[in-house]
């Protein structure tokens, strides 16, 4: 009887090995991370309930917000008609607080002659952000658009002047003016402008299926909504156009309505700096 259970027990053990399609799950369950799913051509996948976009290959990814909650839930479908349906643990993490000072005060309260260059940048931002571009770039190993001091990070609750405003949506890398921006991982432009109201120079890289970079504060812009640039490609200068108080890059990414983390997408700052052959 012992070894009749013993042999039944090491026959479940070992059916998902064979009955199993296939999935895995690469990336960060936490707050703001990314997480890349390879399933097999043909696979359609959705996130709570949300379709999403999947490669020829069966590639696709999908992010978690600053703010999500400790749930998600994961279902592929497979050409042949089965399923999987995986439930996913979200990590939730600590934000710090950031206060910055000396912003120009028509930064922290517009005036209202302010409005229609803050209505004209925002219907460029929602343009650009309703459009989702092929290719699955988002599965290179990212790299640092400029390197140098991090100066803001992902998620803190931000006070300009000591008025609270909405949480630090990227990375910040302090560097001069000038300083080369280049392409994290390979895309397609979806916004260059070189005038937005709060972000200065802004450029909206999307790496495939939304993943998308966005560089502000940018002192020139070398790129154009269309383009298609390579991983390294020099796209523009930092800056400190906008809402900033020096010259620095702000690095942020989003995947459809979800703001990540791009210091999860990318090593470590000073692993960059030693590969540069930099101090
Ligand atoms: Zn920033």
């Amino acid at each position: 009887m012992k070894r009749l259970a013993a042999l039944l027990l090491a026959l479940i053990l070992a059916a998902p090995a064979w009955a199993a399609p296939p999935l895995t799950l690469d990336g960060d369950m936490e707050q703001g991370g990314l997480v890349i799913g390879r399933a097999a051509p043909g696979a359609k996948a959705s996130l709570d309930g949300m379709v999403l976009d999947v490669s020829e290959a069966g590639i696709f990814a999908f992010g978690f917000d600053r703010d999500h909650d400790k749930n998600a839930t994961l279902t592929v479908l497979y050409p042949d008609g089965t399923s999987v349906e995986r439930k996913l643990a979200v990590a939730p993490r600590d934000w710090q607080i950031q206060r910055v000072e000396g912003v120009p005060s028509k930064y922290v309260t517009p005036p209202p002659e302010a409005m229609a260059a803050i209505a004209r940048a925002t219907k460029l931002k929602t343009e650009a952000r309703a459009t989702r571009a092929a290719g699955s770039f988002f599965t290179e190993t990212f790299i640092w658009p400029a390197t140098g001091p991090i100066s803001g990070v992902f998620g803190s609750q931000r006070y300009y002047n000591g008025e609270p405003r909405r949480p630090h949506y990227g990375v910040d890398v302090a560097a001069p003016t000038g300083t080369p921006i280049r392409a994290p991982a390979g895309g397609t432009v979806t916004l260059a402008d070189g005038d937005m109201y709060f972000e200065g120079g802004l450029v909206f890289l999307d790496h495939g299926q939304g993943v998308t970079s966005l560089t502000m504060h940018m002192s020139r812009v070398d790129v154009k909504a269309g383009d298609r640039v390579e991983q390294g490609d020099i796209i523009g200068a930092v800056g400190g156009t906008g809402r900033a108080t020096g010259p620095h890059l702000h690095w942020g990414v989003y995947w459809r309505g979800a703001w990540l983390d791009p210091q999860l997408l990318v090593g470590p700052m000073e692993d960059a700096i030693a590969a540069a052959g930099g101090n």
